[in-house]
C-alpha cells in the first residue's frame, strides 16, 4: 500500500497537480514530465474547475484540429462564393493568433490568446510564422496548435493588418459591423474578421474588450489575433467572461502561472540547454537568485540599470553586501552559498558583480558564485538559437528562489510566472527605488483607453478591485 501511495504522489506530481494531461510520450518531450524534478512544487493550486475546462478543451482540439473534418469543412467556409461567402454553419469555430515582438511578448500574447479561446470555446491555432514550433512542445495531446502549413488563403490573411476592411476596428468604424442593430448589415459576413490586440491598436479596436462587441464575434467561424500584449486583464472587464473567470482562477493572480505551466515546455534541445546549465552551475548552491537585467536602449542607462538592480537586491538582502575592511575570514564549512543567475543581453554586469564578490570577503561569510548563461549583444528574434538560448534563459530564471527583474520587460514576467515568485521590481525610470512586485502575474502594457460607452474615458485601473495599475508602467494593467 505504501508503494502505492508513493507512486501515486510522484505521478500526481509529474502532472503537477493535474493540470497536465496524462498520455504524451515522455521522450519526444522530456521537460513536461520531468520539470518537477527541477522546480519547487507550486504553493497555488488549479481549480478543479480549471481542470475540468482544460480536459474539455484538449478534447476539442482534437475534434476540430488540423486534418479533421470539422476542419475541413471550416476551411471551406473561408472560400468565397460568387460575391459573397456561404452562411452555412460551422461545427467548430477557430482562433489564429500570429504573437509577435521579443520571446516574452510572444509568450504573454499567446497565453492570452489561448484563454480568451477557452472561454470561447474555439480551437487555437499558432501562424509557424511566429517561430515558436522549436521552442515548445505540443500541449494538447494527439493534435497539433500550429497552423498547417497549407493554411488557405496564404496570401490574404498573411497581408491582414489595422489597415485591413477586415479588421475589426474597421468593421466597427465602418458600421460594416455594428453592435446596434441584430449583427450584421452585410448580407453574407465575412467568415472571419482580423483582431488588432497589438500596441497601437485604435479606439474602435479596442471595443473588443466589450460585451456588446463580443457578442457580434461569437457567430464568426474564424477569428484572426495578432498580439504582442498580455491582455487577459482587461477579458475580466467583459462581465461574461468575468464569472467564467473567477471559476477557473479563484485566485486571480495565478492565471499566468497556471498557464503558464500548462503551455510551454521546453522542447528536448531547450531542455538539455536548460538542464546542463542547471546541473553545471545551479543545482549545488543552498540558494538561486535571479537577476534579470534589460537595458531599453536610450531609455536608461545600463550603469544605472545595473545600480539600481544591484541595489535592490543588497538593500533587500537577496544578496549580502562585501566587506571592505574586515579581516578575510576563510568560511566556515556551514557557511551558505548563493548562486547568481544573471540574464542580460551584456556581459559588463556579470563581470563586475563576480568581481565583487571575488575582491572581497561578504560580510556574512555566505559563498556567492555568479552564473550568466549568454551574452547575446542584441535582440536577435527570429534567430533559433538565439531563440532557444533567451527561452532557455526564461525558464532558469523562473527556478530561482527569488527574483529581481527589470522596469518593462516581458521577458521577467514569463520567468516571476513560471517560478510563481513575486519578483522585487525595478519602478518606472523617475523612481530608482524597486518594489516587491503587487503580484506574479505580467503586466498589460497598453490596456483599452476607453469605456465600452460612446465618448467615455475611464481609468481602468479603478474598475475592479483586482485589476490595478502596473508598478513599472503608470497605464499599465495587471492582476492582483
Ligand atoms: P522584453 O523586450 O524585455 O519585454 O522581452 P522580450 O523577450 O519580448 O524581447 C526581448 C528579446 O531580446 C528576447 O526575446 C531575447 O531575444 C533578447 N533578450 C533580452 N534579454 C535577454 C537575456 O537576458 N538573455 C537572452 N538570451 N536574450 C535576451
Amino acid at each position: 500500500a505504501e508503494d502505492n501511495i508513493l507512486r501515486k504522489n510522484v505521478t500526481e506530481d509529474k502532472l503537477l497537480g493535474g493540470l497536465l494531461a496524462a498520455g504524451f510520450d515522455e521522450s519526444s518531450c522530456l521537460s513536461r514530465y520531468q520539470s518537477v524534478l527541477y522546480r519547487k512544487e507550486s504553493p497555488h493550486k488549479p481549480s478543479p474547475y480549471l481542470l475540468e475546462r482544460l480536459r474539455k478543451h484538449e478534447a476539442l482540439q482534437k475534434k476540430c484540429g488540423p486534418n479533421t473534418e470539422p476542419y475541413k469543412k471550416a476551411i471551406d467556409r473561408l472560400k468565397p462564393l460568387g460575391k459573397g461567402y456561404s452562411n452555412e454553419t460551422t461545427e467548430c469555430s477557430y482562433l489564429t493568433v500570429m504573437p509577435f515582438s521579443g520571446l516574452g511578448n510572444r509568450i504573454i500574447s499567446l497565453t492570452s490568446a489561448f484563454l480568451y479561446a477557452l472561454l470561447t470555446n474555439r480551437v487555437l491555432l499558432i501562424e509557424r510564422r511566429s517561430g515558436i514550433g522549436d521552442l515548445f512542445c505540443e500541449p494538447f495531446p494527439d493534435t497539433s496548435w500550429l497552423l498547417p502549413h497549407d493554411f488557405p488563403p496564404g496570401n490574404q490573411f498573411r497581408s491582414l493588418s489595422k489597415t485591413s476592411p477586415q479588421c475589426f476596428g474597421n468593421l466597427l468604424k465602418n458600421k460594416v459591423m455594428d453592435s446596434g442593430i441584430n449583427g450584421s448589415s452585410n448580407e453574407s459576413p465575412s467568415p472571419y474578421v482580423f483582431l488588432n490586440l497589438a500596441n497601437g491598436y485604435s479606439d474602435f479596436d479596442q471595443l473588443f474588450f466589450c460585451e456588446d462587441d463580443q457578442r457580434l464575434l461569437r457567430k464568426i467561424p474564424w477569428l484572426l489575433v495578432s498580439s504582442n500584449q498580455y491582455f487577459v486583464p482587461a477579458l475580466f472587464f467583459i462581465p461574461t467572461f468575468e464569472e467564467e473567470l473567477t471559476r477557473l482562477f479563484p485566485e486571480r493572480d495565478t492565471v499566468f502561472h497556471h498557464l503558464g505551466r500548462y503551455l510551454f515546455h521546453p522542447t528536448n534541445p531547450v531542455w538539455g540547454l536548460i538542464t546542463r546549465s542547471y546541473e553545471s552551475y545551479l543545482a549545488k548552491a543552498d540558494e538561486r537568485v535571479g537577476l534579470q537585467i534589460r537595458v531599453f536602449n536610450g531609455r536608461t542607462s545600463p550603469l544605472e540599470c545595473l545600480n539600481r538592480i544591484l541595489k535592490c537586491a543588497l538593500e533587500e538582502k537577496l544578496l549580502p553586501n562585501i566587506s571592505l575592511h574586515g579581516p578575510v575570514v576563510s568560511p566556515s564549512t556551514g557557511a551558505k552559498s548563493k548562486v547568481v543567475l544573471i540574464t542580460s543581453l551584456d556581459s559588463t554586469y556579470f563581470e563586475k558583480i563576480r568581481r565583487m564578490y571575488w575582491e572581497h570577503p561578504t560580510a556574512t561569510g555566505e559563498i556567492i558564485s555568479v552564473y550568466q548563461p549568454s551574452h547575446e549583444g542584441v535582440e536577435q528574434t527570429g534567430k533559433t538559437m538565439h531563440e532557444m538560448k533567451a527561452w532557455a534563459e526564461i525558464y532558469l530564471l523562473s527556478l530561482s528562489d527569488t527574483l529581481v527583474t527589470s522596469t518593462w520587460s516581458t521577458f521577467g514576467y514569463v520567468a516571476q510566472g513560471l517560478a510563481g515568485l513575486k519578483p522585487l521590481i525595478t519602478l518606472i525610470p523617475s523612481n530608482p527605488d524597486c518594489r516587491l512586485a503587487m503580484s506574479m502575474e505580467p503586466c498589460f502594457h497598453f490596456p483599452p483607453f476607453y469605456g465600452c460607452k460612446a465618448n467615455t474615458s475611464v481609468d481602468a485601473g479603478a474598475v475592479l478591485p483586482y485589476v490595478r495599475h502596473c508598478e513599472d508602467m503608470k497605464n499599465g494593467l495587471k492582476l492582483v
